[in-house]
């Protein structure tokens, strides 16, 4: 789960494109070159993320996720394998959720959820993949893997384990490198 500042900036190109489900019937998009992994919707009318720049920002992370922890491509890739991801132009408020620190907020709007280990929700806020909280989310997903109970939803808190700082700086870098991609 991620946390927003609410700050949003529109300029609906590049990464994202229109949803109109009476125009485009096609609900679910596999996302090209990845294992089943699905994209769709939330709403009949909202945006999702242009499949190809999708795929493209999933690729960097699994690269960078297998450097980063030593792990091999291929077991990343099959974490992820058959992933839903569920996208919105409108954020979500939730009962509770934690911020990155692991402080405990009430009815926080949220820019992203892991719903499950293999599901995830995650709010288009601009035009550019690198702003929303996918590759957040999809750190959350790998943990909830790793240990099958729980994606760690303290991040960096003490009472979930599994987050550490690396996982922090890792997203930085992910998304910084998504940005200089125009992703
Ligand atoms: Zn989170």
């Amino acid at each position: 789960m991620m946390v927003i500042p609410s700050c949003t900036s529109y300029s609906k190109k590049h990464s994202v494109e229109k949803y109109d489900c009476t125009k485009d019937q096609e609900i679910e998009k596999i996302i090209p070159a990845t294992p089943g992994i699905i994209m769709h919707p939330e709403r009949c009318d909202d945006y999702i993320f242009n499949k190809q720049k999708l795929s493209k920002a999933i690729h960097i992370f699994v690269e960078e996720y297998s450097n980063t922890f030593e792990t091999s491509e291929l077991l990343v890739w099959e974490m992820l394998r058959g992933l839903r991801i569920e996208v919105s132009i409108i954020p979500k408020i939730v009962p509770s959720a934690y911020d990155k620190n692991g402080k405990k907020l009430k009815n926080p709007y949220v820019s992203g959820l892991a719903l499950s280990k293999s599901q995830i929700w995650v709010e288009i806020k601009t035009s550019q993949i690198w702003t929303s909280s996918l590759i957040h989310e999809l750190i959350h997903v790998i943990i909830w893997k790793l240990n099958d109970v729980h994606g760690d939803p303290d991040h960096e808190g003490k009472q979930f384990s599994g987050w550490t700082k690396k996982h922090s700086k890792l997203i930085k870098r992910i998304n910084d490198r998504l940005f200089r991609l125009d992703i």
